[in-house]
């Protein structure tokens, strides 16, 4: 037990075996959920001129407090005709461009209007309500660093920053393959002894939130003819996910055929629960996984060295799994030899963030799974985490 790699290890193994696919150009609304190859550099000053952040009137500061004649309205879209003179105020609208000559802008509701002119009772600063020319950036600037995974927020400053296209890593093609005599398709009769296979849709999903563009998923019999067919071909894959099949028993035929196949092992079994006989492999550029069959260990080993995997092939900046700090609602037993991941509720009470362990943490239990917000990591040791202490946790998104 001593000698099995911690979680940390293996992950470095992966990380050291991973080569980031290369990049392409994207149109910005299919660029969501990618990962930025390059720093993206604004194509415009930001904002590209000094704009108003009100409706409200365009004045020099230093007329103000006074009663000015209204001689212009600027809607956003259409520059003033002329520069804003001396003792003079023109209407403006939120984003329509400040005139040359005018300083501030003050709003619709601190004046009195008449036909012609404003009052404008007290004092107006300098600056006031002006968002001045390159205020968030200047053009050449960088938008959104290299490594990035671009979601709403950065497709927003990308956009504004006037990038039509940027430059992504390609999204890696992923391979799903269940293993075992007993599963069948949800929605199919059931035979005595059979079960719904569950890892499939859950993987490939899974898969294609971190990135990936996921073949249609494939089962296999636990026979070496049905391993091998599916194997092949998914290996042609950059990430082949299988789940099934990696643990000791007879049936279990994953890591041989894939031997057989060319795989190279890189290595088998790590110190987690649930997850234990995880494998990781390569052939070539592909990285092949073995998850253990059990639905929970299959997610769980996913979020700890897939995830971080498929992020890492597309070079993002941060691949490896983001643990957030929380306090542990309940008290829970360790495990001596394994870092456990437990299923839990978020809950949060006041400044605190709670963590309450599910009840039902056997790895087969993916119906209770399904009502867990993340995962608690409990260090390997001996005892117990009493209830109130800080762990870490990955979110289950
Ligand atoms: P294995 O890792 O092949 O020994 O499988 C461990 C347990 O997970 C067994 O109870 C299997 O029936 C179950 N199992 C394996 N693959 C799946 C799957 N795709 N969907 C649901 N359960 C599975
Ligand atoms: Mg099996």
């Amino acid at each position: 037990m001593a000698t099995l790699l911690t979680i940390e290890e293996a992950l470095q193994k992966v990380f050291s075996r991973v080569r980031p696919l290369p990049a392409e150009a994207v149109r910005l609304a299919p660029a969501a959920g990618r990962v930025l190859a390059e720093d993206a550099r604004a194509a415009v000053d930001l904002p590209s001129f000094a704009s108003s952040a009100m409706d409200g009137f365009a004045v020099r500061a230093e007329d103000t407090p006074g009663t000015l004649p209204v001689v212009a309205q600027i809607a956003a879209g259409r520059p003033a005709a002329r520069a804003l003179g001396t003792g003079e105020a023109m209407a403006i609208a939120t984003g329509g461009v400040v005139p040359p000559g005018a300083d501030a802008v003050i709003p619709i509701e601190y004046v009195v209007q008449h036909d012609n002119s404003i009052e404008i009772p007290k004092p107006v600063e300098s600056g006031a309500h002006v968002r001045p020319h390159g205020g968030d950036l200047a053009a050449g600037d960088v938008v959104v660093r290299a490594g990035a995974v671009l979601r709403a927020a950065e497709l927003g400053a990308l956009a504004a920053a006037g990038l039509g296209e940027v430059v992504c890593a390609k999204r890696p093609r992923a391979a799903v393959i269940s293993t075992g005599t007993e599963l069948r398709s949800p929605g199919e009769p059931l035979e005595p002894g059979q079960i719904y296979e569950a890892n499939g849709v859950m993987l490939a999903a899974a898969l294609a939130s971190a990135g990936a563009v996921v073949m249609p998923p494939s089962s296999a019999a636990d026979d070496v003819q049905a391993h091998r067919a599916v194997l092949e071909r998914g290996l042609a894959a950059d990430v082949l996910v299988t789940s099934g099949g990696v643990s000791v028993g007879p049936h279990d035929l994953v890591r041989k055929i894939e031997a057989e196949l060319g795989v190279v092992e890189v290595f088998w079994k790590v110190a987690v629960k649930p997850g234990k006989p995880i494998s990781f492999g390569v052939r070539d550029g592909t990285l092949v996984f073995g998850l253990p069959g059990n639905p929970v260990s299959s997610l769980v080993c996913f979020e700890l060295f897939v995830r971080p995997a498929v992020l890492a092939l597309q070079g993002a900046r941060e691949p490896a799994p983001a643990f957030s700090p929380g306090e542990l609602a309940a008290t829970v037993q360790r495990n001596a030899e394994r870092d456990e991941l437990l299923r839990a509720r978020l809950r949060v009470d006041g400044e605190r963030l709670l963590l309450e362990p599910l009840t039902g943490q056997e790895s087969h239990m993916i119906a209770r799974t399904a009502a867990a917000d993340a995962l608690v990591l409990v260090p390997r040791g001996d005892g117990e985490l009493a209830a109130g202490t800080t762990v870490r946790y990955l979110p289950l998104r």
